[in-house]
């Protein structure tokens, strides 16, 4: 088979004013970048989310392993196959990042015959997004030191500030460092730091603003440190959230670009899964959902985290509710939860795959806690067998859950018919139990951290850091007890161990560190170690990555 890249080349792309008019798009509500990517004008987009709304699934995952899982490629597939099927459909997913593009994952734009293109445009600049959330948080970031440097009122102490800088790149160089040193005129040393731009507060502010007065509303309330030892400062004190959010204007307006086989697809927005909550733009989906009626999208990670967020998150600021969720999993993964080393994967292993089945069962159940029909999806790789896949499908069955084998990988969207026949009769049948969030806004922020860790990770408690459980009490006291939590663990385990696979249970959730994003209107609860700056691996994809003899990127997937 051939490599993605080759693949993408080999796909004759549709103008984008085509696949603008599969939605009923007109020519003028585009703002073209090339032939086959356009932004969407923010006065079509005003009016399209507001539209009758069609169907949304979202797609998610079990616990993510080193054997892959295939979100994103199910997510283009799916899309892929309903279109076949004669639906009007869209999928929304997010841009990608330069950090894990050239460090260990490559791009993600999907892979083999289910992709978003064009792939390399979309992977690496793209229309500009992260440029301007980066020049959004950094302008932030420069005002701050620049209104500690004149003395400006009011007063700020360097040392209680807490906003950093990012950069979309994997640089563990830049994690802590001191910076202002020079002399006199160049500001004053302090300590600081970079995170990668998909994990800035503006990058989840931008995903979950409705519009432009909601973005600079939100930017406003960023708290960037402390005033004092009794309130915090925000972005608003020193006048910056106008100049960040002309700076994300333009941004903000959904990209629109196709998969392999012409569906139409929003790429708009790329939060982390840990410390954001990891989907693509509010505006984007709302858009898709008023011009399509499927709307497929992807949230990070596995059900525990991306799932979760975009429920007790995205959904509940939005009112938005997906109609059915797509659970996928590779035999391979359930494999490696079941105890098996990576390079033990080649051969069958049927006891391991019902072993490991245990993690499939448990994102299962909590799905279903939110009253979401849940279609499981097995991706299907070429070492897998088929004692392996009737097994599963037994599994399956007798967990109640209706399951699809889906080749999309290589197939194209015709590998996922199956799965989209199925994903159609939960659709178009009753919903059969009513769509809840996890907890009430007014649960105070520990019960609601507390019944995340219960309920989803199967933890038996929490415990807190001496400082995380004041600061959370603080947040409560200043009135932002009613925000929704964000809890940021690692995405391979339920518990915070990454070795734990499986379904743990019992175990101690610890919550190291808390922090306000205000703008983005969540708590951040971080649980174990977190990075949110990563490194390069040993060996990145990036010294695999190069142009050819005719200027074309190879190497790229
Ligand atoms: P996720 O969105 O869950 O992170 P992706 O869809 O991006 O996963 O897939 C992860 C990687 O696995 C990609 O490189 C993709 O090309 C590869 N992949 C996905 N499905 C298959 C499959 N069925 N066979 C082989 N490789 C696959
Ligand atoms: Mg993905």
């Amino acid at each position: 088979m051939l490599d993605d890249i080759e693949i993408a080349r080999a796909a004759r792309l549709k103008p984008i004013g085509e696949v603008a008019d599969r939605l009923g798009i007109p020519g003028d509500a585009l703002i073209p970048y090339g032939r086959h990517i356009a932004k969407i004008e923010h006065g079509f987009v005003s009016e399209a989310r507001h539209r009758p709304r069609g169907k949304l699934v979202l797609v998610t995952a079990i616990s993510p392993t080193a054997a892959g899982e295939g979100k994103t490629t199910t997510t283009v597939g799916l899309g892929d196959a309903l279109t076949r099927l004669g639906r009007k459909a869209t999928i929304c997913l997010r841009e990608p990042s330069l950090g894990p593009c050239f460090g260990v994952k490559g791009g993600a734009a999907g892979g083999g015959h289910a992709q978003v293109v064009p792939m390399e445009a979309i992977n690496l600049h793209f229309t500009g997004d992260f440029h301007a959330i980066t020049s959004a948080h950094n302008l932030l970031s420069a005002m701050i030191d620049n209104h500690i440097y004149w003395g400006n009122e009011p007063r700020l102490d360097g040392r209680r500030m807490t906003w950093r800088r990012v950069l979309d790149m994997n640089d563990r160089m830049l994690r802590h460092q001191v910076n202002g040193l020079g002399g006199s005129a160049d500001g004053f040393p302090r300590e600081d730091g970079f995170d990668i731009t998909v994990a800035s507060e503006v990058m989840a502010i931008f995903c979950l603003a409705t519009d432009l007065a909601d973005l600079e509303r939100r930017l406003k309330r960023i708290v960037i440190g402390e005033l004092d030892a009794r309130s915090y400062a925000t972005a608003d004190m020193i006048k910056a959230a106008g100049a960040m959010a002309v700076l994300l204007k333009d941004a903000l307006q959904p990209n629109l670009v196709q998969t392999l086989e012409g569906t139409p697809a929003f790429v708009h927005g790329g939060p982390f899964a840990n410390i954001a909550h990891g989907c693509n733009s509010v505006i984007a989906t709302e858009t898709a959902l008023g011009l399509a009626d499927v709307v497929v999208t992807e949230a990070g990670f596995g059900a525990d985290l991306g799932a979760e967020k975009f429920l007790d998150i995205k959904c509940r600021k939005t009112g938005l509710q997906p109609d059915a969720a797509v659970l996928v999993a590779t035999i391979r993964a359930l494999k490696m939860h079941g105890g098996v080393a990576k390079e033990d994967l080649g051969g069958e292993n049927v006891a391991a795959m019902e072993a490991g089945f245990s993690n499939l069962s448990r994102h299962l159940e909590n799905l279903r806690k939110y009253g979401l029909d849940v279609v499981i999806a097995i991706n299907r790789f070429a070492s897998d067998t088929d004692a392996e896949v009737a097994r599963l499908r037994q599994l399956c069955a007798e967990a109640g859950a209706p399951v699809a084998l889906a080749t999309h990988f290589a197939d194209g969207g015709r590998g996922a018919e199956d799965l989209a026949r199925t994903v159609l009769e939960v659709l178009d049948g009753p919903r059969r139990q009513p769509f809840g969030l996890l907890y009430p806004d007014d649960l105070p922020l520990p019960a609601k951290i507390e019944t995340v860790a219960r309920e989803i990770y199967g933890a038996a408690s929490v415990e807190y850091d001496g400082r995380a459980a004041r600061k959370l009490a603080e947040y409560g006291e200043r009135g932002f007890g009613g925000l929704p939590v964000c809890i940021a663990k690692t995405q391979a385990s339920f518990s915070a161990d990454p070795q734990r696979r499986g379904a743990p249970s019992g175990h101690v959730l610890p919550v190291r560190d808390v922090r306000l994003a205000a703008g983005a209107e969540f708590v951040v609860a971080i649980c174990g170690s977190i990075m949110t700056m990563p490194g390069l691996p040993r060996v990145p994809a990036a010294t695999r990555i190069g142009l050819d003899a005719e200027g074309r990127v190879v190497g790229l997937s």
